[in-house]
């Protein structure tokens, strides 16, 4: 009866006894054949998309990828300029770096890779894909300016993602740089400096005179020593997509991040909607190279269309494989097979999501009009933690809800509450097709309540 309605639909009326051709038959099978190929295909996609746990004998030290966070103008642009041209070796084959979106430094002999793209706004959309890009983020704050509204969204941002944060206090050359007073400032946000009896490493330095700098990659290299990096590179490659562009000349062309596994020229791999087979490979000095380990840098060539920055990489055995993935990508819609990976919390939810035990912390962001609201609603919140779950504050905030409230929302399964406050158009855009669940209150009591009455499963519903 299947087949009789789908012939129907295809513009053929048959009758259930009425044979048909070989042809149609045969297109029939096919057409099933894929759909049910499609099916596995998004199993074995949502299982390739997980962070899966590897056996700790194959691992191995990788270096470490790192990003520049902080406020407009501080310096982060600078900051990685300076230490590209600190590095450049003039014994290096061409000398001249290329701009693929990161590169790769190296002191006494260790390598380090720095995301080129500056500001946690490139580092969380990664995260809202399921993609952790970064080990060790430099949070640079001018000491001529200090603490500022986006160097405590910097903070919130990596400290959400669980990631090192080391401090660069910039612009100590100028005549009005306190760097006192940035480590004063800090330590509000639990960034405490070693000398103001922290574990929190700051570096004063100059991207202007480069003095620091220095100090500051060995800084990055200790750190990553005691969080011990590690990857197996024995493996077909997985990794993410910086950036991608299309090449007038040379076609698609990507710059990826291999994070596990190695990616050799000749693999084939799905990125999303495309996929293809590893033409060429290039280093970030723009050197043909054939091979790429963990933690390094490479622009590909060989690839069908241009994917998409943030994009998970994952090599396959064949090119059958890579190119069945990217087809499912397309039938399926990535939103669908990112849903069990991203699962969405909202308040009205929350009760069966603590009661099937997939919630052990309440993550939330406060945006309100004073500091003082912020402040007081963070206590009344965090008091509500009980056995099940913990209240966590994971950014707070004066001010309108912006976009990146919304994207460390999303990237963080976390709600957020408005106190006085409104979203922009940009961010209610944005909190509606990422399904955040954002809510405004002009009583402090109201919300506390509402956080709690959902905590209990008591939470009225909104119609
Ligand atoms: P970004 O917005 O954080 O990327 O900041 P930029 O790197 O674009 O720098 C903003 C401004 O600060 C520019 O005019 C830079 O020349 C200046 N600047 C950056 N680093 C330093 C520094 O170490 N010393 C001084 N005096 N100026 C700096």
């Amino acid at each position: 009866a299947t087949l009789v309605k789908k012939l129907f639909l295809s513009g053929k009326m048959v009758s259930i006894n009425q044979e048909i051709t070989f042809e149609e038959a045969e297109e029939i099978a096919i057409e099933y054949e894929i759909i049910a190929e499609h099916e596995v295909k998004v199993d074995v996609i949502k299982e390739l998309l997980k962070e899966e746990e590897e056996d700790a004998s194959t691992l191995v030290k990788r270096p470490p990828v790192v990003c520049v966070m902080g406020h407009v103008d501080h310096g982060k642009t600078s900051l990685l300029d300076a230490i590209r041209e600190t590095n450049v070796t003039s014994h290096e084959a061409g000398g001249i770096t290329q701009h693929i979106g990161a590169y790769v430094v190296e002191v006494n002999g260790e390598k380090i890779t720095f995301l080129d793209t500056p500001g946690h706004e490139a580092f969380t959309s990664m995260r809202m894909r399921g993609a952790q890009s970064t080990d060790i983020a430099i949070l640079v704050v001018a000491a001529d300016d200090g603490v500022m509204p986006q160097t405590i969204e910097a903070i919130s941002h990596a400290k959400a993602a669980g990631i090192q944060i080391i401090v660069a206090i910039n612009k100590i050359d100028k005549p009005s740089a306190n760097i006192e007073r940035v480590k004063q400032e800090l330590t509000e946000y639990e960034l405490v400096a070693e000398d103001w009896g922290g574990d929190t490493i700051f570096v004063p330095v100059s991207a202007h005179t480069k003095e620091g700098i220095e100090q500051l990659l060995e800084m990055i290299i200790l750190t990553s020593e005691l969080v011990e990096l590690k990857a197996n590179p024995d493996r077909n490659a997985r990794g993410i997509v910086i950036e991608a562009e299309l090449d007038k000349g040379r076609g698609p062309v990507a710059t990826v991040l291999v994070q596990k596994g190695t990616l050799h020229v000749g693999d084939s791999i799905a990125i999303g909607s495309a996929y293809g087979k590893v033409r060429a490979m290039m280093d970030d000095k723009g050197r043909r190279v054939k091979d790429a380990a963990p933690s390094t840098p490479v622009e590909i060539l060989g690839l069908n269309e241009v994917p998409d920055a943030g994009e998970i990489f994952i090599a396959t055995d064949t090119e059958k494989e890579a190119r069945a993935i990217s087809e499912t990508y397309i039938s399926q819609g990535r939103e669908k097979l990112l849903e069990d990976t991203k699962a969405k919390l909202s308040l009205d939810g929350l009760f069966s999501q603590i009661k099937a035990g997939n919630i052990k912390e309440l993550n939330i962001i406060i945006k309100a009009d004073v500091q003082g609201s912020v402040e007081a609603m963070k206590q009344s919140l965090l008091k509500l933690s009980n056995e099940e779950v913990a209240v966590r504050i994971i950014h707070g905030g004066v001010g309108a809800i912006n976009e990146s409230d919304v994207n460390l929302a999303s990237a963080s399964n976390a709600i957020i509450i408005g106190f006085n406050v409104r979203p922009d158009n940009v961010a209610k855009d944005k909190a509606e097709s990422e399904k955040v669940d954002l809510r405004l209150y002009r009583v402090i009591y109201n919300a506390i309540e509402d956080v709690e009455s959902a905590m209990k499963g008591m939470l009225e519903p909104i119609y």
